[in-house]
């Protein structure tokens, strides 16, 4: 399998609100074919990750960030730049683009307007129907699908429970499977608690029959210190807990999970948080409740 570099310090915002000098994306190449993004905690708290693959055919971008606006976040130059740069040294016609998504909440597909006009490029739809005709995948949730990027083959997993139309992906070359927001080490925010339980039996399963080398989520919400993640809205991440997760990691969740169905509200792990309940603004005020029972002890 490719060897692949993780050795990157991500830019960790500042403390204050002063403008920031930072790049509005980080650019760190893993492996000569794959590229992680990710935007500047300064332009949006939630710095998520995004993730270019290179195959021979066609490269895939998966995930547009929070931020539509192209002068405050230039992905479209950005991957446009990338793909130059890549056809240097593999020239080919017609090199196509899909940009897909992990799943459809705003921090993850707000740049996808950028690419509407892009010539050899495909965007694909933001619903759980739009992803499985997409990608050929037969029975939502139960299904999969290969997808190749010429000489490097994809495997798109349904993963709903933190949203309906959630995918994992996996990329055998690298062994790297991309769990966008169902894992990552930080705050699980999870919509439908069965089918998050059914998705992390699946890509344990997924595991244990395929050579998983990483996980990479798609946010860091978690310190190095283990249980505390930084608050919610924060824009400055001093020590974050590094990106890379482990197949053990997927059964951690997946064991912790199955301990906390029955109980609605924040469960704390030493390296990610499961919400049990809906959405991040009533999670938002519990996380102020938390606190202040913290601090006051009510
Ligand atoms: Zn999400
Ligand atoms: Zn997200």
């Amino acid at each position: 399998m490719t060897d692949l570099d993780f050795d990157v310090r991500w830019y960790p915002g500042m403390r204050s609100r002063r403008r920031s000098a930072a790049p509005p994306i980080q650019v760190h190449r893993a492996a000569p074919n794959t590229v992680l993004l990710r935007q500047s905690i300064a332009d949006n708290f939630e710095a998520p990750f995004l993730y270019l693959l290179f195959g021979e055919e066609r490269a895939l971008l998966l995930d547009t960030g929070a931020t539509a606006d192209a002068t405050r976040f230039p992905l479209r130059a950005t991957v446009d730049t990338l793909i130059e740069e890549w056809l240097q040294g593999h020239p080919r016609d017609g090199y196509e683009l899909i940009v897909a998504h992990s799943h459809a909440h705003g921090d993850h597909v707000a740049g996808d307007g950028q690419f509407t006009d892009r010539a050899h490029t495909r965007v694909v739809g933001h619903s759980a129907g739009d992803v499985a005709a997409f990608f050929g995948i037969g029975s939502w949730p139960r299904g999969a699908a290969r997808f190749d990027l010429g000489g490097r083959v994809l495997e798109v997993i349904p993963t709903p429970g933190h949203h309906p139309s959630a995918v994992a992906i996996y990329d055998e070359g690298t062994g790297i499977l991309l769990t966008g927001d169902t894992v990552y080490p930080g705050r699980l925010y999870v919509q439908d608690f069965p089918a998050f339980q059914e998705s992390l039996r699946t890509l344990c399963d997924f595991s244990a029959a395929h050579p998983v080398a990483v996980v990479l989520g798609a946010h860091i919400e978690m310190s190095t210190r283990p249980f505390r993640d930084f608050p919610l809205g924060s824009t400055w991440h001093p020590d974050e807990a590094p990106l890379p997760l482990t197949v053990r990691d997927l059964h951690t969740v997946r064991d912790a999970a199955a301990r906390v169905a029955d109980r609605p509200g924040a469960h704390r792990f030493a390296n990610f948080i499961i919400w049990n309940g809906p959405c991040r603004r009533e999670a938002a005020a519990q996380s102020a409740r938390l606190l202040l029972f913290r601090v006051f002890g009510r």
